[in-house]
């Protein structure tokens, strides 16, 4: 092989980086797998690999705003793969069976402040690690600003099905009040507060939405 070609092949090669589409995907879904089994029409599996590292399909698959497709290498020959449309027509197909894997349970508690997207995710990601999780709103109803999605694209159904999810995860979820600042941190090692749910107590928004600790 001559050596220019060699250099064209060298440059393209990604060796062990990932895909330009899943290193700009927040969640660093395997934009490539999920497609592959879309083309073959396996949605039992493009769910699968949704679920392998993204928290709340059933909402994130709906409202994503796909920076993805921005880094889509098809963008060269024309247009950008539309993984997000291909997201959402997976989502609404029933969902396979599947087990959570928890690890075991911690004595640490945690309270999560706020239960939009952030809130919710990060009760997930606490759960799944063994950690008990109070969830805590200000709302009669779990989603916080998820609930000002239309209808259509992000059905209310689905934000509760989410959310008896991680009830079943051992999530609990207190509603129509949130205790002060103050009061949460005597009770719990750590309080994390939503920092874009304006249903959340202002007064409790912390800097980068970040663990706020007893001793900070
Ligand atoms: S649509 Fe969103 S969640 Fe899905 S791969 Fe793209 S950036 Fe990630």
């Amino acid at each position: 092989m001559e050596q220019s070609r060699l250099r064209e092949f060298e440059y393209r090669c990604i060796q062990e980086e990932p895909a330009e589409c899943v290193a700009a995907c927040p969640l660093h879904v395997d934009a490539r797998s999920f497609v592959m089994a879309v083309a073959a029409g396996d949605w039992d599996e493009s769910w699968k690999v949704l679920r392998k590292t993204m928290p709340l399909p059933g909402i994130l698959g709906r409202i994503c705003d796909h920076p993805c497709e921005l880094r889509c290498k098809r963008r060269e020959c024309g247009d950008a793969i539309r993984i997000g449309a291909l997201e959402r027509a997976c989502v609404t197909r029933p969902a396979p069976a599947h087990r959570v894997l928890v690890l075991p349970r911690r004595d640490t508690k945690v309270a999560v402040v706020g239960s939009g997207l952030a809130g919710l995710t990060a009760a997930s990601d606490l759960a799944r690690k063994g950690y008990p999780v109070t969830v805590f709103d200000v709302g009669e109803n779990v989603g916080g600003p998820l609930l000002r999605f239309p209808q259509a694209v992000l059905p209310r159904e689905v934000v509760a099905a989410e959310a008896a999810t991680l009830t079943s995860l051992g999530v609990e979820f207190h509603l129509g009040e949130v205790p002060r600042l103050e009061d949460l941190r005597t009770q719990f090692a750590a309080v994390f507060v939503e920092r874009d749910g304006e249903q959340a107590q202002p007064a409790a928004v912390g800097p980068d939405g970040r663990l706020l600790l007893p001793h900070d």
